[in-house]
C-alpha cells in the first residue's frame, strides 16, 4: 500500500572544521500505513540522526541534505523550513524519546504541556484540552486523580513516559517516532510501554517508526526490520525473516547480544571492536573492520544491498557469486 514515510537514497552531511562527516549516506526507508517498523543498530550508526531528519530538527548548518528525499504522505518535505515543519511537528508526524532527552519541561505541570500541547495545532477551549488530556492519560494507563497538577519530578520514569507517549498520541498523528523510548526503563515497564505503542498502532492505525539499538526490543512488536550501520541500511525484512534468517554478519552479531532468559549466560556476546569513525571509514565493506567472514574483496569494495530472498535485502559480498564478487561494481571510495 501506500507509505505514510518514504525516504529515499537520503544523504545527510554535517560539515565540519575537520571534514565532512556523511552521517547518512544512501538510505532508503519506508513506513507503511499503520505499519511498525523497527530500526536498529548501535548509538552513533545513524538511527538517530535519520528520524531527525524527518522531524525537520537537524541543525543547519553543520547539517545539510545533500541528496534523496524524504516524503511524508506522498508530500515532499526534504527542504521544508521550520515554519513549515512545525504545521506538521506533533499533528501529523510525533516523536517521543528516550528518558533524561525527554521534552518535558520541569517547570510546568503536566496538564499545561498537555493542554499547550493540543491548542497549538487544535481550536478549542481550555476545557475541552483539559478534557481530552484525562482522556489520552487514561489510554496510557495514568488515571491518578490530580495529575493534571503534578510536575513531571512526582512521577517516576515510567509514568513520565507514558506522558510523553500520551502527549505525542493526543493528537492522533500519523506517524510516530519513539526514539529508544524504552531503554532508561525497567524491563516490567518496557514491556508496559511497547504494549502500549502496539495496542495506539491498533485504536488509531498510527504508523510506527520504533528506533532502538535493542534487536529483542523490536522482536515481536514489528512487521518490518531495517539494520543500520555506519550510515548505511545493511539489512531489511520482515521481522519474521529477519529472526530465522539473519543474513548480514552485523545482524547475526546483534542477535548474538540479546540476552535469552532460558540459559543463565554470565557474559553477555558483544560485537567485537566498535563503529568506524566517521571521517575514517573503511574503503569497502563498513563493516569489515569488525567481521569474522572478512574476505579480500571486503576491504575495497562497496557491497550493494542485495536481494537474497523475496523481501530480504542484505548489504555483503557472501550473499553474491563469486562472479559478482571479481566484477564488483562497487569501486571503493574516491
Ligand atoms: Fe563481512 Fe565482507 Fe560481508 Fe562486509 S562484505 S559484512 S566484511 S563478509
Ligand atoms: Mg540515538
Amino acid at each position: 500500500g501506500q507509505s505514510i514515510l518514504d525516504i529515499s537514497t537520503l544523504e545527510l552531511h554535517f560539515f565540519t572544521e575537520k571534514g565532512v562527516i556523511k552521517a547518512i549516506d544512501g538510505v532508503d526507508l519506508k513506513v507503511g500505513e499503520g505499519e511498525i517498523v523497527g530500526l536498529v543498530g548501535e548509538s552513533g550508526c545513524g538511527k538517530s540522526v535519520t528520524s531527525l531528519a524527518v522531524m525537520g530538527l537537524i541543525p543547519t548548518p553543520p547539517g545539510k541534505i545533500v541528496g534523496g528525499s524524504i516524503r511524508f504522505s506522498g508530500q515532499e518535505i526534504t527542504h521544508w523550513t521550520n515554519k513549515q515543519m512545525r504545521k506538521i511537528r506533533g499533528k501529523d508526524i510525533s516523536m517521543i524519546f528516550q528518558e533524561p532527552m525527554t521534552s518535558l519541561n520541569p517547570l510546568f505541570t503536566i496538564g499545561d504541556q498537555l493542554v499547550e500541547a493540543i491548542r497549538v495545532h487544535k481550536k478549542c477551549s481550555k476545557k475541552e484540552a483539559q478534557s481530552l488530556s484525562l482522556a489520552i492519560l487514561e489510554k496510557v494507563g495514568i488515571k491518578r486523580v490530580g495529575i493534571l497538577k503534578q510536575y513531571p519530578h512526582q512521577l517516576s520514569g515510567g509514568m513520565r513516559q507514558r506522558v510523553m507517549i500520551a502527549m505525542a498520541m493526543v493528537l492522533e498523528p500519523r506517524l510516530l517516532i519513539a526514539d529508544e523510548p524504552t531503554t532508561a526503563l525497567d524491563v516490567t515497564i518496557q514491556a508496559q510501554i511497547l504494549d502500549l505503542m502496539r495496542s495506539l498502532n491498533r485504536e488509531f492505525g498510527t504508523s510506527i517508526l520504533l528506533i532502538t539499538h535493542d534487536l529483542g526490543v523490536v522482536a515481536e512488536m514489528c512487521d518490518r526490520i531495517v539494520v543500520m550501520y555506519a550510515g548505511q541500511v545493511v539489512e531489511e525484512a520482515d521481522g519474521r525473516k529477519l529472526f530465522k534468517n539473519p543474513s548480514h554478519p552485523y545482524t547475526q552479531g546483534l542477535l548474538k547480544s540479546i540476552p535469552k532468559l532460558d540459559e543463565n549466560q554470565k557474559r553477555l556476546y558483544s560485537i567485537p571492536g566498535q563503529v568506524p569513525h566517521p571521517l575514517n571509514m573503511p574503503q569497502g565493506c563498513r563493516f569489515a573492520p569488525r567481521c569474522e567472514y572478512v574476505m579480500e574483496t571486503c576491504w575495497n569494495k562497496k557491497p550493494d544491498l542485495y536481494e537474497i530472498e523475496q523481501e530480504h535485502l542484505s548489504r555483503c559480498w557472501l550473499h553474491q557469486g563469486k562472479e559478482a564478487i571479481e566484477n564488483g561494481k562497487g569501486d571503493a571510495d574516491t
